[in-house]
């Protein structure tokens, strides 16, 4: 019987030498990928981000400065949706990406 407990002791010393290598480990790890509700979810919350535009031509880029619309001298500001600002399909998309909003507030204003 001591034949088996010294297997076994041998198993297990090699089994603790293996699951030190950490490194190997880690790259056997799969990286989930995104559920099709998880994506649902992320659109949503990007259809429904605000954005600041110029009240007069609901521009994102006429409020950034890039393009001034002819009455954007006195126009107020107002916030629309992305979803909005999309099906009014005014300017480009880009033009209130998340990252062009961040670069023109310095932020996110939220
Ligand atoms: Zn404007």
């Amino acid at each position: 019987m001591s034949g088996f407990n010294d297997d076994l002791s041998r198993a297990m010393r090699e089994l603790e030498a293996e699951t030190g290598l950490t490194g190997r480990v880690g790259e056997t790890v799969e990286v989930r990928p995104a559920t099709d509700d998880e994506q649902r979810e992320a659109l949503e919350r990007e259809l429904g981000r605000d954005v600041t535009v110029c009240a007069e031509c609901l521009r994102a880029s006429c409020w950034h400065g890039e393009f001034m619309c002819e009455r954007s001298r006195d126009a107020n500001v107002r916030t629309l949706t992305v979803r909005q600002l999309r099906s009014l399909n005014l300017e480009h998309p880009d033009n209130y990406s998340r990252e062009r909003v961040a670069e023109v507030h310095g932020s996110e204003p939220e």
